[in-house]
Formats: C-alpha cells, structure tokens, sequence
C-alpha cells in the first residue's frame, strides 16, 4: 500500500509503514531480531556508512521492525520522518541532543509528567544545560523567559498527571517569533486526539510505553520531526546547519532537507548515544498502533462518564478532566484535540493525604501502579509516588498535591469502574 495522505487515520493505524515482507510475503511485519546486515559488497558498505545509500548496517541505528514503526508513527502525526528510542525519556533527550550545547537552555511548561520535571529540573545540568519552568497559560512569560541562549520550547499537550490542555497555537507563535522549535510531548493525547505538528509543534516526542502500545508491555520512545524547521535560518543549530565534526564534517541540512532532524537522530543520536528500540518492543507497539483509535474512542467515553460521576460525590473536591463542561479548559479540547480530552485526569479528595492512600488501598478493579494509558484502569497517588522527589510547590505547579490522585481510565465497562470507585470512596470517608 502506498501511505497517501487521502488514507483515514483508521486505514494508515493498520497500514502506515508495513508492506509484505518482500522476502517471504509475510502479512505481518517480522520481527527481524538480528543485529547486522550483510553488505553486497565493499562498495555497498562504504555507500551506506557514507549516507549516500539508505539501508541497514547495526541494529543500534536502523532494523526494519523498528523501520516500519517509525514510519507509521511519523505518518500518524503528519511528519516527515521519526526515530524510535528505549524509553520517553530517552526520546526526550533524543530531541534535544542535536539542538543543544553547553549553557543552552530550554523553556518548559510546569505542567509536565513528573519524570520529566525531574530530569529537565537536575539531571540534564549534567550536559551543561538547562531548563526555565514556566506556566504556559501565560504566553507573555513564556516569551519573557526566552533568551540568547534559548534553543526549544517544551510541553504536553494532555498534560500529565491530566486536565490540562496546552494552547498549542498559542505556544508555537511564540517559539516560532522567537526562531526556536516548539516540541511536544503528546504521550496523553496520541495522534488520534492531537496533531500538534497542525497546531505548529517542530518536534513530537511521545512516550509510547503509554496508549500507543496501549497494554503496559513495552517501554518505547519515539521522536516525530515534522520536517518544517529552518535549522540553517540562523547560527543557533550549528549540529544541523554547519559542517558536523561527529560525522566527518557532513551538513545535515543542506543534504538531507526536511529529513535533517531524523538522519541526525540515527547517524549521531542513537549511534553514539545508544537509546536504541528493540525490534520485538517494536513488534508489540506496531499491534498496539493498530487498535489506537478504538481504544481512544473508548477511553475518551469511559472518562466523561468517570469524571462526571466522581465531580457529584460528597467525597470529592474537584475532578480535572477537560472534557467536563466545568473545566475552564472546553474551548481548548474542541480546537486542540476535537476527538476528546484522552483517559486521564485527577481526582481531589475532601479527606486529603490519608484519604487518598486509603483510596487507592480499596480498589479492586484498578490497579495502583506508576503508569498510564493501559486497556486496564490505573490510579496513583501521585505525591507519595512519581511526584514524590518534587516540593509541595512543584506538586501543586504539576496538578499532582497532596490531596490528589491521578486515574488512567482503561477501556472496561464504565458501570464497573463506577461501582469500584463507589466502594473505595465510601471505605476512604469512613
Ligand atoms: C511516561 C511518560 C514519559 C516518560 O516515558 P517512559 O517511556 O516512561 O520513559 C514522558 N512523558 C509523559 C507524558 C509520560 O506519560
């Protein structure tokens, strides 16, 4: 099949990057679990090592398996190329790797995925860079908080721990008057509900551990470039626009255009850092890819019913989610992700840090566990967990206080969810 852009998201989720295989006819994509190639010849050899040619040398830098992921992935959310890494994080260090240097720093939304404040916040000081935190429903600081040294703008979409819906618009009109790339976390969302790369977004990373793969077996990273970026437009992407020393001086821009990005992340990214995709993780996140819309259609549903049934319990502070008419968030879920808000949101409890925990200890149907977008229905208290390491004013910037857990709604019967939720409710008033 030729992956037209006239395809439907339906069609190209099956589709999308995966052709019989030409050696067997196998419908499916193998799992091409080897880690070399045989070259034809020395010449062929010396071909692809010098970019000239496109093919397969090392499983650290390209495999087919992983090949035909990444094209269904950057087909879904309308880019020009992709690279799968291990890992959302290791994806997010991916994006930044070609952009930054030593003293560059990136600008990020408070609302992020624990993790990810974390290793923004300490762990990249260790490369010499860093982050400014700021809240991105004020355009006018995040504007303020670019500078010399600026080299992207970082946020979710759905932001984690849910009910935030990021003004993607909003956000990369400023990165783009700024000359700076806009990247986006779209973990939350997916392609189904969001395509940040139509709302501006140079770069989408996603954590595909989460709804891609959809049944929490796999921990997968991915980086969509949209190829729109001018990365020659000024001095600041020297990695991309000049003579690159960390191969023997080629210029990714001038020769690989709208693909720079993607030829970067496999030629220097994954070859010298090593975040390598394993092709069976591959195999299990192209299954997962295949049903993504059905599933989101299903989690989108279970979490209206969900959080509208929680927002009237005596128990129950207030419910995040977008797609409640309460949430000062609707006008954004109907232009930035019109399909539905996602599956996530939190919940606030009247009882505070104890209620939650005991909370958490009586459901039966939901699992407490540090993870998200799974079939299955997830909580966490995200303060005693993935917030843990952050100060009570970081958890509360995040949405994830104290008296808050966070609820991943899987695609079960929604009366079941109900009734589980009712009797955990009434053992944590108790
Ligand atoms: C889980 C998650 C990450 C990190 O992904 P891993 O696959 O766990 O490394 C990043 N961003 C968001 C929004 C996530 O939910």
């Amino acid at each position: 099949m030729t992956d037209g852009p006239s395809f439907g998201f339906d069609t190209l989720q099956i589709h999308a990057g995966a052709r019989p295989d030409p050696a067997t006819g196998a419908r499916q994509v193998p799992i091409y679990q080897t880690t070399a190639y045989v070259f034809r010849d020395a010449e062929h050899a010396a071909a692809l090592f010098n970019l000239q040619e496109v093919g397969y040398i090392y499983s650290r830098l390209t495999n087919p398996t992983v090949a035909a992921l990444q094209e269904r992935v950057a087909t879904l959310e309308g880019g020009a190329g992709a690279v799968c890494c291990s890992s959302g994080h290791a994806a997010q260090i991916m994006a930044l790797f070609p952009i930054m240097e030593p003293g560059r720093n990136v600008v990020v939304s408070t609302r992020l995925y624990g993790g990810s404040i974390t290793q923004f916040s300490q762990t990249i000081k260790r490369f010499g860079w860093s982050a400014k935190f700021v809240d991105f429903d004020d355009m006018d600081a995040v504007a303020a908080a670019i500078d010399e040294d600026t080299r992207a703008v970082f946020c979710e979409s759905i932001a984690n721990p849910g009910g935030y819906i990021t003004d993607l618009d909003a956000a990369a009109k400023v990165a783009d008057a700024a000359g700076l790339p806009l990247i986006v976390d779209n973990t939350s969302a997916t392609p189904y509900l969001c395509r940040p790369i139509e709302h501006g977004a140079t770069l989408v990373v996603h954590s595909m551990t989460k709804y891609l793969t959809g049944n929490g077996t796999v921990t997968g990273g991915v980086v969509v470039d949209s190829g729109n970026f001018d990365w020659s437009a000024s001095d600041k992407f020297p990695s991309l626009s000049a003579p690159e020393p960390a191969y023997h001086g080629l210029k990714f821009h001038e020769t690989f255009g709208p693909l720079a990005f993607t030829f970067h992340g496999i030629a220097i990214g994954l070859r010298d850092l090593g975040m390598t995709l394993n092709p069976q993780a591959a195999h299990y996140t192209l299954m997962g890819i295949e049903t993504l819309s059905l599933r989101m259609q299903r989690h989108v549903e279970n979490a209206k019913r969900v959080a509208s049934w929680l927002e009237n319990h005596p128990a129950v502070e207030q419910v995040t989610y977008a797609g409640l008419a309460s949430s000062p968030y609707n006008d954004r879920v109907a232009r930035i992700c019109p399909n539905g808000a996602g599956g996530l949101f939190t919940v606030g409890l009247k009882g505070g840090y104890d209620a939650c925990v005991k909370f958490v200890d009586s459901l039966e149907i939901f699992s407490h566990v540090a993870n998200l977008g799974d079939t299955r229905s997830l909580v966490i208290h995200s303060a005693s967990t993935t917030h843990r390491q952050l100060t009570e004013e970081q958890q509360i910037a995040a949405g994830a206080a104290p008296n808050v857990v966070r609820i991943s709604i899987g695609i079960e019967d929604a009366n079941d969810l109900i009734a589980d939720l009712d009797q955990a409710l009434g053992k944590a008033s108790a």
